[in-house]
């Protein structure tokens, strides 16, 4: 008789073991993955934001130089304290942002390994124009014929006819469209 009752008071019934890993499931399965999501969509909110405070001083130099900055000179526009409030760091990896002129070195960082390479740019300029580069890319290029998707940086992008412009990966796959061997977007 002590015994039963000890049993009752102290264990659980098998439908509340039940209920419980139910809960437990429910949060893996639904929340946990809705989570990460959110956390992803908040680094490359920031990633953007970074980098689009970067364009601004570099638009804001064209306007009082005539001309866009070299290498030389972006360099200083991403390290100078002047030019924000505080320098930006990178939302993947915490690191301060640098960059590379090298496109074939810049294809590589990025095949390696995108989140430890992420505060690694690309920049490149003439006096009329410039070209920036970063992780995660704001579009994909789709090949019409081949039915593979690229990064914009790519080195096997198909002629301009057979372009198809996706705005994240998940359409690309959604739409049919499968990874580069190459750029392994
Ligand atoms: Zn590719």
């Amino acid at each position: 008789m002590l015994f039963l009752k000890n049993k009752k008071e102290k264990g659980f019934s098998l439908l509340e073991l039940l209920i419980v890993i139910g809960i437990i499931a429910i949060i893996t399965t639904i929340a946990l993955p809705l989570y990460f999501r959110a956390l992803e969509d908040a680094k490359r909110t920031t990633q953007w934001n970074n980098i689009n405070a970067f364009i601004k001083q570099i638009e804001l130099f064209s306007i009082k130089s005539g001309r866009f900055p070299t290498p030389q000179e972006f360099q200083n526009i991403i390290k100078s304290s002047q030019n924000f409030s505080e320098i930006p760091l990178c939302p993947y990896n915490g690191k301060n942002y640098t960059f590379t002129s090298s496109l074939s070195s810049f294809r590589t960082l990025m095949q390696n390994d995108n989140f430890n390479n992420a505060h690694i740019l690309y920049y490149e300029s003439t006096a009329k124009s410039y070209t920036i580069f970063y992780y995660p890319p704001k579009f994909y290029i789709g090949n019409k014929v081949s039915k593979r998707f690229h990064y914009p940086w790519c080195w096997t992008l198909p002629e301009p006819r057979n372009q198809v412009l996706l705005k994240t990966r998940e359409e690309a796959i959604e739409k049919g469209y499968i990874p580069c061997g190459n750029c392994k977007p």
